[in-house]
């Protein structure tokens, strides 16, 4: 199943489905464009619904933030006659009052004529205490602070 995305209003609890690809509604919530209630014009909560194996379900996540990188020679290359672009996403999710990332990505592929939108698979999904906790270890070992490798 994909994931599957809609709209919900904490103050009259009226739900919307999205009317943009999940690509385009986690770039416009990156820049602080979140959709107003069309009834009462609260802000709208952003809700993911995750179908997990292995037993774990369905899951509806409430998305808490998106960031995604600044734009540079990582970010966009040119490949043949195309333009890729890609996009990163950093996503924070509130499941049962604990957050967890995910890291869902996308290549937007500028050809002649089209633009045509490729969906990175498997896109990990992590508690966030267990992403702190390889962030630390890694922190531990001198990444982070340093970006280039000849100081690890
Ligand atoms: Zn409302």
């Amino acid at each position: 199943m994909a994931t599957l995305q809609h709209y919900k209003c904490p103050d009259c609890l009226k739900s919307f489905d999205s009317d943009q690809r999940l690509f385009y509604s986690l770039l416009d919530f990156s820049k602080g464009k979140i959709k107003a209630c069309q009834h009462c014009d609260a802000k709208l909560k952003f809700y993911l619904t995750f179908d997990f194996g292995l037993g774990v379900g369905k899951s509806e996540s409430i998305v808490r933030d998106v960031f995604l990188p600044e734009k540079n020679s990582k970010r966009i290359w040119k490949e043949n006659n195309n333009t890729v672009e890609f996009f990163p996403f950093l996503v924070f999710l509130e499941f049962n009052s604990e957050l967890s990332v995910w890291l869902p990505y996308w290549h937007l592929v500028k050809e002649p004529g089209k633009t045509v939108l490729k969906y990175g698979q498997w896109a990990p999904n992590i508690d966030l205490d267990i992403f702190t906790e390889l962030i630390k270890k890694a922190s531990e070992k001198g990444y982070f602070a340093n970006n280039s490798i000849s100081a690890l």
